[in-house]
């Protein structure tokens, strides 16, 4: 059977942690969309780790670590991530990358930076990993799939004619140094030598997995609000963040998809541009954002600061059904304690207009909060295993947004570890 763990919200909720921790009862462990552009941050025995390519399940050496064909497989960075980890220790994890998954070309980071510093202030806040100008090309059947690496005449010639198309781009709109085709080759043939030992038919592998009875968790990266279709468009990322998407990504049955659990953390952060309707600022952002994750709200990837507001039930019940949530798993509550009291999210002010569903991009961007204030907690909750110990407003807490985003919160995240949980009856 086949769980997913994917975010409600803008990314950054926790699903790494979350991942690691359910991979201790998993076979296997699949990427099935986006690239290294974000990251997940996870803390176990071996230390603190940022992983932005390889899935959360490889510092188990029970679990195997799939890259799905959904993923923008940037092969230089998963090189450096299994040095990075096997160098602090970690034993060398099993590996395998679809034969059908396309990898992020050097041009592409290079597009994605001279676009970005086309539009100047326009700019779409991008982290500059070419994740958008290789998802154009794939879509726009330009691409290059990591089984192409091992036919060198086809692929000699198509990458003459894709430098070609480039070049006049790169003469012409961007004023860059142009690409040579056999330079490119040259370097794709190191590539081939780096993933060579990993490369297979993962669908297929997944497929007799099944057959076996055997556990699947698939990753999802960034959260429902930065899905291409149903998310905060244009101000998204290019593939689908939603867990229906795992099972093209992955290439597995969508029914063999049984449990969705759907992380979401306790308040909200965001990076990158976009409307953010429970948005703080100053000095009570300051705090938030510094006492806030696992060392403060600071971006994975980027070390940029993070966006962080209240916590937002419109735009997490939103989340939560494009998910097809079967189990919400709340986190960083430890955070909150420092509070007297919490504002929550609980509608949208639209032109004097009070909704809860959640609005296209034109109006969400009109949008106002409207907050209802719960008592906080004023004590450390880290450390606690059950549910009935935790301080009565904290509970109050937990039970008001449940009842609000409509889903049953069945694990709450007490702290960064892989024991910091406390599961709840739905
Ligand atoms: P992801 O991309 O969804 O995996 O999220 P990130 O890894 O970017 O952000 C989550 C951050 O919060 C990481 O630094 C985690 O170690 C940390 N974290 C996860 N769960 C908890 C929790 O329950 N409490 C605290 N304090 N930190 C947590």
């Amino acid at each position: 059977m086949i769980k997913a763990v994917v975010g409600a919200n803008w990314g950054d909720e926790g699903k790494g942690k979350i991942t690691d921790m359910l991979a201790q009862k998993a076979d296997i462990i699949v990427r099935f969309q986006g690239g290294a552009n974000a990251g997940h941050t996870i803390v176990n025995n071996y230390g603190k780790f940022a992983l932005h390519t390889l899935p959360s399940g490889v510092f188990y050496d029970h679990t195997t670590s799939i890259i799905g064909n959904g993923v923008a497989l940037n092969i230089p960075v998963l090189k450096k991530e299994v040095d990075d980890i096997t160098s602090k220790g970690v034993p060398m994890p099993k590996i395998l990358i679809s034969d059908r998954a396309q990898m992020v070309m050097p041009y592409h980071i290079l597009f994605d930076q001279y676009e970005e510093e086309r539009l100047g202030g326009r700019s779409f806040g991008s982290t500059k990993s070419g994740i958008a100008p290789f998802y154009s090309d794939k879509y726009a059947k330009t691409g290059f799939q990591v089984n192409e690496l091992f036919h060198e005449e086809t692929l000699r010639e198509k990458l003459k004619n894709t430098c070609e198309v480039k070049n006049v781009l790169l003469e012409h709109l961007y004023h860059k140094p142009l690409l040579d085709p056999e330079t490119l080759f040259e370097e794709l043939m190191t590539w081939r030598e780096m993933v060579a030992p990993f490369v297979c038919d993962v669908s297929a592998y997944l497929w007799k997995a099944l057959k076996e009875g055997k556990e699947i968790l698939l990753e999802g990266q960034l959260g429902s609000m930065k899905d291409p279709d149903h998310g905060i468009y244009p101000m998204v990322t290019s593939s689908s963040t939603l867990a229906g998407y795992g099972a093209v990504g992955a290439g597995v049955p969508p029914y063999e998809i049984k449990e969705i659990i759907t992380v979401t953390k306790a308040y909200s952060s965001a990076v990158g541009a976009g409307a953010f309707v429970s948005e703080l600022f100053g000095d009570e952002a300051e705090e938030l954002r510094r006492r806030g994750g696992d060392g403060g709200e600071y971006g994975a990837t980027t070390g940029r600061p993070r966006r962080v507001g209240w916590y937002d039930c419109v735009a997490s019940r939103y989340g939560c059904r494009i998910q097809g949530t079967t189990d919400v798993a709340f986190t960083v509550l430890d955070v909150l304690g420092y509070l007297d009291e919490i504002p929550v999210c609980v509608a949208y002010d639209i032109d004097g207009e009070i909704t809860t569903e959640f609005p296209t991009t034109g109006l969400l961007e009109k949008a106002r909060p409207v907050y209802e204030t719960l008592p906080g907690w004023k004590c450390e909750i880290r450390g606690i295993r059950k549910y009935e110990d935790l301080p009565e407003n904290c509970r109050k807490y937990i039970e008001f947004i449940e009842e609000k985003i409509g889903f049953p919160i069945t694990m709450i995240s007490n702290g960064p570890g892989r024991d910091d949980i406390i599961y709840r009856e739905k």
